[in-house]
């Protein structure tokens, strides 16, 4: 089976006060259209990653992720959609919400394990999975050079030039695939990646992990809102008024956070009058789904 998807993901531009008054010209791309569960950075996060194991002729994937990774989710939709069985290992107790439960109806098979095990992935594979001739092994939040590329490829589809890009970090495999892509079409664009972790700065040593070369990126450190999954009473209500204003969902976990940045950054005159901004929807509507009584 040819392991592709036809990317929908549209450029649409913000408007509002605030941007016309700083003379600023904002958009984001929509890879939260891609698909509804292999949603945003996910797909393109997991797309070589697949053809790796296609090539390799292994028909299971074995993955890592909390009981909200949007990364189990979308491997799990992908896996449903390419023919592959899948394993989620989840760190913790059993529990059940929505995001795992979409998971098991794409026949993901869960498996709980406590934390201390959790810690050494390689090690559970072995355990359960050494004698699957089958297994693929994906690193939790699909990690990888193979990541780094499917990411970059969003550049690819740009149809103008943009002085900013904008992008929300978790691991960074995804700012660093941005970063790679910018440098591969020799843009002149900046990128600017909010880590939505605390203590941040490792995701610049991440990206430099990944992408030796990597220059002309911002880490900015200080939107994390308490650190991951944590969110505040002001980035509630700036979700629910950017979502009210525009129509395009956003959720605490990551793009809330990213979308914040930007305005704020914006209202402190950050940017200089004409600047054309790109921020990247990466998706993670379940993320939202997870947390409604913060709402
Ligand atoms: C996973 C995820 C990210 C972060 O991607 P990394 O490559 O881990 O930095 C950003 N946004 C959303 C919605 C995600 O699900």
């Amino acid at each position: 089976m040819n392991i592709e998807l036809e990317i929908f993901s549209p450029v649409h531009q913000l408007n509002n006060k605030l941007f016309d008054e700083r003379d600023l010209l904002v958009y984001t791309k929509r890879d939260d259209l891609i698909q509804p569960i292999i949603s945003g950075n996910k797909w393109r996060k997991l797309k070589y990653l697949l053809r790796e194991a296609q090539r390799q002729h292994k028909n299971h994937l074995v993955t890592f992720g909390g009981a909200f990774s949007n990364h189990l989710l979308a491997t799990a939709g992908a896996a449903a959609r390419f023919g592959f069985k899948a394993t989620g290992f989840v760190r913790g107790d059993e529990v059940n919400n929505d995001t795992l439960f979409m998971c098991r109806l794409h026949g993901m098979n869960l498996i709980f394990v406590d934390r201390e095990s959790y810690r050494d992935k390689q090690h559970l594979f072995n355990r359960y999975f050494g004698s699957d001739e089958q297994a693929f092994f994906i690193d939790e939040g699909g990690t990888s050079p193979e990541a780094v590329k499917g990411c970059g490829e969003l550049i690819n589809e740009l149809t103008e030039t943009y002085d900013h890009i904008f992008c929300a970090a978790g691991t960074g495999a995804t700012a660093a695939g941005i970063i790679s892509g910018i440098a591969l079409h020799k843009l002149n664009t900046k990128c600017h990646v909010i880590p939505v972790l605390k203590n941040g700065d490792f995701i610049g040593d991440e990206i430099i992990r990944l992408v030796p070369d990597a220059t002309n990126y911002q880490l900015h450190t200080d939107y994390h809102f308490g650190g991951y999954g944590k969110t505040t009473d002001q980035l509630i209500s700036f979700i629910k008024q950017f979502v009210a204003d525009t129509g395009i969902i956003i959720e605490p976990v990551y793009t809330g956070k990213l979308f914040y940045t930007l305005y704020d950054l914006a209202a402190k005159s950050y940017f200089n009058p004409g600047d054309k901004i790109l921020a990247i929807h990466t998706g993670g509507l379940f993320g939202l789904l997870g947390m409604k009584d913060k709402f």
